[in-house]
Order: structure tokens, then sequence, then C-alpha cells
């Protein structure tokens, strides 16, 4: 039987993107449907459009450090709406370098709601196409839990284009998005307030980075509030909102902004036509191969619910052309060492094994651990402190996990992530020459344990 198409493509994020293009490279006949934006969560309301905002809130701490070097300068002003419309600017360049991409790379590209007919054909646009393989790369949304007055609060897609900067900000959730926004509003001056419901934040992550992180942005100004949760919105004749918390708190402020993770975008997908199944999350149950129960459909990316990151998305779907159509350069994806960065204020940066998790695993750690004032921050007011951690086998003396919370942490853990996933050992580590003065070399030169 002949299609229209060797490989149609639902969704043209992260890892959609990358599966098209590569398979096309490798000469296959493939479409991509795209229902909103061009590049997916990642550059329209994700990774991009988040680091933007996060450079916008640094600067400032940067003019107030400046005046320890010397500097002085009439009192900043910030103007959100001026960051928004480049921000903006931005997005829709990259927009027309993906449609570039996409088109110079021979895929046919729809722009349109993808429907699944049946394990062959997708209907878009009034129109139907048949194709030997589907992908399904829709991604995710955004998720509030069901409380009254919910219709009053916004997510992380909202935010992106808020007209102004509110003055005061509720921020519910500690996962990395909450994490992210509280700085970014906090950074921008707004009274920002976070509330997430456990006993600590970023459940997870390895705890001294926690409570490390935590004291930080205390010293920052921003309230963090945990052990609870909201009951009930309110919105008041003013505009204003009363969020009554279920310890019977009442708070006032201007937005709420929730980031209580995301679901699978499964809606109108037609997946009712299609023998694929759903595993017990609600995301899109695949095998290693990224099959789902219905063999001509595979999926990958934030729908199969593994790790949410846009570097992942791409691993997956570079696999997934080879597999189809590059067998012989073929290689799975190794979940194994991902490297990853929040990008609060200040950032953290981790990979491999957290100490709770290699302790749960069975090693016997030696732990080493640094505390320290960065260089930067010497000549100014700032009393922000550094960590840098690393998790070692006492057996192997192989290094099972590396964390920093400080400035630039996402850019000095990607290099360590290469050692460790190379096996490095603490000995390795400590023969390695340090590049001074930086925060960096911290990491070769940790010598006496904190724990064993
Ligand atoms: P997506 O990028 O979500 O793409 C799915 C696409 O499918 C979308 O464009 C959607 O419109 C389209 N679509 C859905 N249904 C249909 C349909 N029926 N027909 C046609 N098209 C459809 N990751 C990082 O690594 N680093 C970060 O700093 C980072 N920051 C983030 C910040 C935020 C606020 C958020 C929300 C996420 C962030 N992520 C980050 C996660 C990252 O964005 C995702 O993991 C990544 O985008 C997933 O890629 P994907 O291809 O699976 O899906
Ligand atoms: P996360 O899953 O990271 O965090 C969700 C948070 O919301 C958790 O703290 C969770 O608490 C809490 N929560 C969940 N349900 C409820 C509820 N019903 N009521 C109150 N609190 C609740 O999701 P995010 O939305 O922050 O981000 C989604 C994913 O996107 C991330 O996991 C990450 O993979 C990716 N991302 C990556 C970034 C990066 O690489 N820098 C940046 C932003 C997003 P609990 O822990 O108790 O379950």
């Amino acid at each position: 039987m002949t299609y229209d198409f060797d490989l149609f493509v639902i969704g043209a994020g992260s890892g959609g993107v990358r599966a098209a293009r590569f398979a096309a490279g490798f000469g296959a006949k493939v479409a991509v449907a795209e229902s909103r934006y061009l590049g997916g969560t990642c550059v329209n309301v994700g990774c991009v459009p988040k680091k933007l905002l996060v450079y916008g809130a640094h600067f400032a701490e940067d003019f107030e450090q400046a005046q320890g070097f010397g500097w002085t300068a009439s009192k900043p002003q910030f103007d959100w709406e001026t960051l928004i419309a480049n921000k903006n600017r931005e997005i829709e360049r990259l927009n027309g370098l993906y449609r570039k991409l996409l088109i110079s790379s021979g895929v046919s590209l729809f722009e349109g709601h993808a429907r699944l007919t049946d394990a062959h054909h997708v209907a878009i646009n009034g129109q139907c196409f048949s194709a030997e393989r589907i992908l399904i790369a829709t991604g995710g949304w955004p998720q509030i839990p069901d409380i009254p007055g919910r219709e009053h609060a916004i997510t992380s897609n909202e935010a992106f284009f808020l007209k102004q900067l509110p003055k005061r900000v509720l921020v519910v959730g500690g996962g990395y998005i909450a994490v992210e926004f509280a700085g970014i509003f906090n950074g921008l001056g707004a009274d920002t307030r976070l509330l997430y419901r456990g006993e600590m934040f970023l459940r997870g992550f390895d705890q001294s980075v926690r409570t490390h992180l935590a004291e930080e942005l205390t010293k920052r100004g921003l309230h963090l509030d945990f052990n609870t949760d909201i009951e009930l919105i309110v919105k008041q004749p003013d505009g204003s909102l009363l969020a009554t918390l279920k310890d019977g708190r009442q708070l006032e402020t201007d937005s709420i902004f929730y980031a209580t993770g995301r679901r699978p975008m499964l809606d109108n997908l037609g997946l009712e036509n299609t023998l694929v199944e759903l595993n017990e999350a609600g995301y899109i149950s695949v095998n290693e191969g990224f099959e789902t129960r219905e063999p001509s459909i595979l999926a990958l990316g934030d729908v199969i619910g593994g790790v949410q990151l846009t570097p992942v998305a791409t691993a997956e779907g570079m696999a997934v052309a080879r597999r189809l159509f590059k067998p012989e350069q073929y290689r799975p994806v190794d979940y194994r060492h991902i490297p990853t960065a929040v990008f609060s204020q200040p950032s953290i940066g981790t990979v491999g094994l957290t100490e709770e998790q290699a302790v749960a695993e069975g090693h016997k750690v030696v732990v080493y651990e640094s505390r320290f004032r960065p260089m930067k921050l010497t000549l100014t007011e700032s009393s922000e402190k550094t960590l840098m951690k690393l998790v070692v086998d006492a057996e192997s003396d192989r290094v099972l996990g590396a964390h920093m919370v400080g400035p630039d942490a996402g850019d000095i853990i990607q290099g360590l992530a290469i050692a460790l996933k190379a096996g490095a050992t603490k000995r390795l580590f400590d023969e390695t020459i340090g590049v001074h003065p930086t925060s960096a070399e911290e990491f070769v030169t940790l010598r006496t344990p904190v724990r064993r």
C-alpha cells in the first residue's frame, strides 16, 4: 500500500521538529502538523521566554551590586511592557527560523489542529492524509487543581503575556516553574509569596540544595510559605483577589500564578479511533522504541510523561528518526546522568544522584560540600552564598552526583555531566587543574568530606 507520507508528525515542538527534520534528512517523506506555534512550548511559552525574563529580573541585583564597584546611576526604572514586547519580537524571529528549518529540510508543514481518524490517517484543515507511521509529539498543558475560583488564577501560559507586572503575586507550587517564576516576579519588584503544600519545595532535588535555595530566596525578600495551600479564590470588587488558605488565613493579592504540574495534551486528538493506550498517570504508554499499542503510531516528549525537558524530547526525536529511517545510526536514549538546571535566582545545576537517592540505592557515600561567597560579591553588600556538593561512592570512588546553587550553575554543571557519564572518580576530579579564579574550580578542590 502506498501512503501520502512515510511519517506524519503531530506537534512542531522540541521533539516533533527534531524527529521530522532528521527523518526528512534521511530521505523520508515527512509532514508536520502544528495547531498553535512553531517551536512548541519551549520556544513560545517555556524555556526561551522564561530565560529572557530571568535575565530581565537579574538586572535588579546587577544595578545594586555595581555600586560596590564604583558605579553610581540614577534609580533604575523597569518597564514590563518593553520587556514583553522585546521578548515577543525575539520569539517571532524564532518562529520564522523554525518555519525555514522545516521547509528547507523538505518537510510539508500543515498549520492547524490534527486529529487521528484511524491508525494510518490524520485529518487536518478539512483534508485527510495517510501515513505509514504517525508520531504524536503534542506536549503538555498546565493544570490548576479544581478549587472554587480557579478561573481567576493564571498559569505560565498567560504570565508571558500579562499586560502589566502585578504589584503582589501568590505563586502556588514547589516545582521548577513555581520557583523560577517566583524569582522572576520577585526580581522585577513584585511583592511575591510562594505557597507550597509540602514541608520543603523542589521534591526530588538534593536536600542540601533545597534548604540552601530556600535560605537564599528568603534573603532576597521572597516569602516562602510551606505546608499550606489555597482552598478558595474570590475576586473582590476592586479587582484584587482574596485567597483563603487551608489553614484559614486569608491573603489579598493582585495575581495568583499556579504551577502545579502539567497534563499531556490529548485534546480532540482522536485517540479513541486507534489502539493507543494511556498509562495510569494519563500519559501515552510507549515501549523503549516509543511505539504505542497501535503498531503504526509512536509518541515522544512530554506527552509520554517521562523526563519533561527539551533536550530529552529532542534526543527522543532523534532516536525515533534514526530507528525508523537510518537504523545503522540508531542508539537508544540514555536516561542516566541527565543534567538539569532550575533558573531560580540563584540558579540550581544538578546531575546524577542526590545524597538521599545514593543512600537509598545502597551506596556507602562520602559527601563533599562547600558554601562560599562568590568573588564577584566580595565588593558588594550581598551576603549570598554559593553551594557546591559532590556525592561520592566510598567503595569505587566514583562521583555519583554533583549539585550546585549559585550563579551560572546550569552552565557549570553541563561539563560535569560529561565527567559523570564517563564514570569519573573523585581522584580524577582532584587531579584536574582548576580554572582560577572561578566558582567552578571549587568542584576540583573539595578536599575534606563533611559526612560519610
Ligand atoms: P511541546 O514543545 O509542548 O510541543 C508540542 C506541540 O504540539 C505544541 O506546539 C502544540 O501546539 C502542538 N500540538 C498539540 N496538539 C496538537 C494537535 N492536535 N495538532 C497539531 N499540533 C498540536 N525544559 C528545559 O529543558 N529547560 C527549560 O528551561 C525549560 N523551561 C520550561 C519553562 C516552562 C514555563 C515550561 C512550561 C516548560 C519548560 N521546559 C523546559 C520543558 C520543555 O518546554 C518541554 O519539555 C518541551 O517543550 C517538550 O517538548 P515536546 O516536543 O514534547 O512538546
Ligand atoms: P513540577 O511537576 O515540577 O512541579 C509541580 C509542583 O506542584 C510540585 O511542587 C507539586 O507538589 C505541586 N502540586 C502538584 N499538584 C498540586 C496540587 N493539586 N495542589 C498543590 N500543589 C500541587 O511541575 P511544573 O509545573 O513546575 O513543571 C513541569 C515540568 O516542566 C517540570 O517537571 C520540568 O520537567 C519542566 N520544566 C523544566 C524547567 C527547566 O528545565 N529549568 C523549567 C520549567 C519546567 P509535590 O512535589 O508535593 O507533588
